[in-house]
């Protein structure tokens, strides 16, 4: 197996990236597994930032390969908000619950067909002298629920429904998620760079 970091502490991402990743001989660890790890200032203008931000300044730090993954939602009635201040869309103690909450106050009772939205993930890999080798982006769309059905996923997943399956994500499952998420789209575009560059990347 070809060990890979990824720069995220988010064990939730972290089990999702490393199911896509596994068939494909990669053994994916997270920042919990790295006890010297830094903390990265996520300060960049755009996901596609963010994301060089934390595979950069962490591949460097750990002197490994390390993949930065940002991702949010984007929500059409609010502008494209909360976008890259999704992780903290309720303030700086943000929960998943008091994100959802605070979205479904903002988006009141405008109706279903106007609640639509999108998440978008980027996908950045860096080598262990901060050398960026590979950028995807990808998107999943949606819409907003009125309240939380399902049990499944993390984030925004029990309020994001997939229109075409009239169920939430967190309804869907790992099985669909792996399918159809915008993180399971960006890794389609990732994975077969990451193999053209396998033999750079030592095995463990
Ligand atoms: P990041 O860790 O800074 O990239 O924060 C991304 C935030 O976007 C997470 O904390 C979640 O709130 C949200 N998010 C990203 N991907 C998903 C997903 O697949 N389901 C639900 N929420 C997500």
């Amino acid at each position: 197996m070809k060990p890979l970091v990824l720069g995220t502490g988010n064990r939730k991402k972290g089990l999702e990236l490393q199911q896509l990743l596994e068939p494909y001989g990669f053994a994916l660890t997270t920042l919990a597994d790295h006890p010297d790890a830094i903390d990265v200032v996520e300060d960049g203008d755009s996901f596609a930032a963010n994301a060089r931000l934390k595979a950069v300044q962490q591949a460097q730090h750990l002197n490994r390969w390390v993949i930065g993954e940002d991702s949010g939602l984007l929500v059409d009635a609010l502008n494209g908000q909360p976008g890259i201040y999704t992780a903290r869309y309720s303030g700086s103690n943000a929960t998943d619950d008091s994100n959802n909450q605070k979205l479904l106050k903002e988006l009141g009772d405008l109706p279903l067909e106007k609640r639509t939205a999108h998440y978008v993930s980027h996908i950045t890999l860096a080598d262990p002298t901060g050398q960026v080798h590979i950028d995807c982006e990808a998107e999943c769309h949606g819409r907003i629920r009125f309240e939380y059905a399902g049990t499944g996923g993390f984030g925004y997943d029990p309020i994001f429904e997939i229109i075409e399956y009239h169920q939430t994500f967190a309804q869907l499952g790992a099985f669909v998620k792996k399918m159809i998420s915008h993180r399971a789209r960006a890794m389609r575009q990732f994975i077969p760079r990451l193999f053209a560059l396998a033999d750079q990347i030592p095995d463990e």
